[in-house]
């Protein structure tokens, strides 16, 4: 087969074709590994793959570059969304933990035969979230493989799983799109909305399917009532108490990375004088004025603390989340005036 007719499932981004190709070779002579660590950057659509590659492999009669037919019962299954092979588990609510009841109920069910006499298909995202018990009951079904059953987890590469639960899994790691595929997937699902799209991706980091939620949500429109705040409380214009109460129901992960992505450009512009490297490129007259008067010592420390607040909020249910943005803006307010 020539390269040119290689191609990949419809239902996978352009930037995912190799992985396919590997994974469905894998899987056509029968050396597919029992478990699959996806590793890979928030919001490049790992998750679409798996979703894609469990179409793939519960299709009866898929063709052989892994198109699924969409006509047999198993696609039909899989389009209704209640095939009983494929199972998800994903944290109940946005930010818990994955439990070890959530675990034990599939590890039960993977025993027992499959439903439709094929592959079973458990796909945990994100693998990180579950908490150190589920994680040891997961253990135990990558240790003693059941025939037939494919696990794949999904991860942030930048967060740890357990070495016990690494050290079993295939590692498949997952490349960021190129700029320009980025900005293609991205056109495409704007259509004709005057969208700055070169500066979405750049807030995202280059992951496009989080550039297109980070409109969805109305990001922008947060970041620039954000930066509005932060430059007010510089000037003791406004109070970190008030805002904080006005931002409480925002979500904390994106308003700490807000923070670390302006935080990040004031350091940026403080180390090189230099603008063209600035995240935040529509903010860079404001950028250039405010890091004139920071230390680089203060900035540095406070972006320190912005991650180790990310991590502490990537792992912890439960937190005053009002209290912790206050503390955020009360050191913001420290700093500036040092
Ligand atoms: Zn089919």
């Amino acid at each position: 087969m020539s390269n040119t007719t290689l191609q990949a499932s419809p239902d996978i981004f352009t930037w995912q074709t190799q992985v396919w190709q590997h994974l469905w070779h894998a899987k056509q002579n029968q050396r597919l590994a029992h478990a699959l660590l996806f590793l890979g950057q928030d919001g490049i659509g790992m998750q679409e793959f798996a979703l894609a590659f469990a179409n793939a492999i519960l299709c009866s009669q898929p063709n052989e570059l892994g198109n699924w037919c969409r006509a047999c019962q198993a696609c039909h299954l899989l389009h209704a969304g209640t095939h009983p092979d494929l199972i998800i588990i994903e944290p109940e609510k946005a930010g818990q933990k994955i439990s070890v009841d959530q675990i034990r109920d599939i590890i039960k069910s993977v025993n027992e035969t499959t439903l439709q006499g094929g592959y079973r298909i458990v796909v945990i995202n994100p693998s990180t979230s579950m908490n150190t018990n589920a994680a040891n009951a997961l253990l135990k079904s990558l240790e003693e493989p059941v025939n037939n059953t494919l696990f794949i987890l999904i991860s942030d590469e930048g967060l740890r799983l357990p070495a016990t639960i690494m050290s079993r899994c295939q590692k498949i790691v997952f490349a960021k799109p190129t700029h320009t595929q980025a900005v293609q997937w991205l056109q495409a699902q704007l259509k004709n909305e005057k969208i700055d799209t070169q500066l979405l991706l750049k807030l995202a980091d280059g992951a496009p399917l989080r550039a297109l939620s980070l409109l969805e949500k109305d990001l922008l429109g947060l970041r620039k009532d954000v930066y509005q705040g932060l430059h007010a409380l510089s000037q003791g214009h406004s109070d970190p108490v008030k805002l904080a109460a006005k931002w409480q129901n925002e979500d904390q992960i994106n308003m700490v990375d807000l923070l670390l992505s302006w935080l990040t450009d004031l350091l940026r512009y403080k180390l090189t004088e230099d603008p063209a490297h600035l995240i935040n490129s529509d903010y860079h007259n404001e950028i250039v004025k405010i890091s004139v008067s920071l230390l680089k010592n203060n900035l540095l420390a406070y972006i320190e603390h912005l991650q180790q607040t990310r991590g502490v909020l990537l792992t912890s249910a439960n937190l005053n989340k009002q209290l912790l943005l206050e503390d955020l803006l009360i050191r913001w307010t420290h700093y500036v005036s040092s």
